[in-house]
């Protein structure tokens, strides 16, 4: 695909267009540009793409394209005619998020239904129409179960990063789903890896597909300078601090696990005499449009975001990150760093690991297929005395959901979808998309290591003390986006 491509020559309808305009998107991403056209030509795609390559958008338009464009067949309360199963309820929540988004301006329908939260809100959801139903494959088998769900209309089934939830022990629900679907449907298939068992899956669900493949988006982890202090999570606000006085930052995104821990961050920086703004869902949209004005224009040193937060601002080409707590999800780490040392930029990204958060750096060192450098704190922090130390920081949470042991396993939830957030049903046009209060906890069942690590003897990657260029903000119109 050339780099000509935009949506308009994708032949979108116009609602879907506008709200791609309202979302700031110029230009197609590579995935999107390739498996647009193939789905809207109506065949089965097998389609290699990791989260982060735009691959929501790269079959959402194209279902809202199709859905808006064809008639239902015998519409029905509670009978969905796209069908997406993904394999955790944050996805479940960040994609039905993104089919409201793009469908704002359609006249369609969805629902996001995962396990862990009352099912009664989700009866009472599908006694109305229903579009697109995003679903975690354990609650829709208890919704099949009492026939609360019809998937005999099913004209189009995603099947959204196949590979985790083959990993998370699915693929028996997945073919029960199969069972009841109607033979003559489009298939879509999305997985970042393919092993044989993706491959079979694949060449018993799909009928001559067309095969899509972008590279990974993991590859900005070349250009990305990846440093880490070991630190108390006690002593970071005061580190941090510290740092960015030291290396004369003048321009870091910062993020944090929790909005509370945010919210502190920047209040404690602000105490410190060092401009900064935090950046949550539970802000209004004009405090964070304001914080990220701020921050473009220089006058906020620091944004500290949560990773939800930041998804939806998409800010850019950023010279400095700062991961004040590892995400306990190792894609998210590459969504962090990647907003620094693009379009041949470099940036660095430090994080400051507590011991508690060692076994989330062994994930992500194992899906970046490197390490991250040690580096010894300077000598000139001096930390925090005792009694300051009592941190109202939340510990990380203890692992649970994502990467769980597989089904039949000691301690292995079927469903692996505990603690979710409540299902939210309703017009794709309506306001605040459903997303969990908190990001969940999606990684693995195994307890926090307490080992140090070996510390390398390499020098701190400073920051040279000269002028940073301002952040490319490129989310055009604020109040668009979803957090
Ligand atoms: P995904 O890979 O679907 O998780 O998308 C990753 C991020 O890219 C999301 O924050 C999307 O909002 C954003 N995104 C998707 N498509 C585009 C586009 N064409 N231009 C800019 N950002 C995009």
């Amino acid at each position: 695909m050339t780099v000509e491509t935009t949506f308009a020559s994708l032949a979108l309808a116009e609602p879907i267009l506008r709200a791609i305009a309202d979302a700031g998107y110029t230009t197609p991403t590579p995935i999107q540009a390739q498996a647009i056209p193939q789905v809207i030509a109506g065949g089965d795609l097998l389609a290699a793409a990791q989260t982060g390559t735009g691959k929501t958008a790269g079959f959402t338009l194209p279902i809202l394209h199709h859905l808006s464009t064809r008639a239902a067949q015998a519409p029905k309360p509670g009978r969905p005619r796209c069908l997406i199963l993904v394999p955790t309820r944050e996805l479940a929540a960040q994609v039905e998020e993104s089919v409201k988004t793009y469908g704002k301006y359609l006249p369609l329908t969805s629902m996001v239904m995962f396990g862990g939260v009352n099912i009664n809100p989700q009866f009472k959801a599908l006694k109305s129409r229903v579009d697109i139903l995003v679903a975690t494959p354990g609650r829709l088998l208890d919704h099949l179960g009492q026939k609360t769900v019809d998937l005999s209309g099913v004209e189009i089934l995603v099947l959204d990063e196949a590979d985790r939830m083959l990993d998370m022990g699915f693929i028996r629900d997945i073919k029960k789903v199969l069972a009841v679907l109607p033979k003559q449907r489009q298939n879509l298939l999305f997985s970042a890896t393919f092993s044989d068992e993706i491959r079979a899956l694949a060449n018993g669900l799909l009928h001559n597909p067309k095969s899509v493949e972008v590279a990974r988006r993991n590859t900005t982890v070349e250009v990305v300078e990846q440093s880490m202090h070991r630190v108390p999570q006690a002593h970071k606000r005061d580190l941090l601090a510290h740092l960015i006085k030291h290396n004369d930052w003048q321009q870091v995104l910062v993020f944090t696990r929790t909005k509370h821990g945010a919210n502190k961050l920047a209040e404690k920086l602000i105490k410190d005499g060092i401009t900064a703004a935090a950046i949550h869902g539970n802000k209004s949209q004009g405090a964070r449009t304001k914080a990220l004005a701020s921050f473009k224009d220089g006058s906020v040193r620091v944004l500290v975001a949560t990773d939800i937060a930041a998804r939806g601002i998409d800010i850019d080409q950023l010279p400095q990150v700062v991961n004040f707590e590892l995400p306990n999800v190792p894609e998210d780490y590459v969504h962090r760093i990647g907003r620094t040392g693009r379009a041949g930029a470099t940036g660095a990204a430090l994080s400051l690991v507590d011991d508690e958060e060692m076994s989330y750096l062994r994930d992500i060192e194992k899906l970046i297929k490197r390490s991250i450098v040690r580096v010894e704190i300077e000598p000139g922090f001096v930390p925090p005395a005792r009694a300051d130390l009592v941190s109202d920081e939340r510990p990380p949470r203890p692992p649970q959901g994502r990467g769980q042991p597989r089904a039949g396993q000691a301690g292995a939830p079927r469903k692996g979808q505990a603690g979710s957030p409540p299902a939210q049903g309703g017009a794709a046009r309506s306001g605040e998309p459903a997303r969990p209060s908190q990001a969940p906890n999606r990684r693995g069942g195994k307890p926090a290591a307490a080992q140090p690590a070996p510390r390398a003897a390499a020098p701190h990657p400073a920051q040279p003390r000269k002028p940073r260029p301002q952040a490319a903000l490129f989310s055009a119109k604020p109040g668009t986006r979803g957090h």
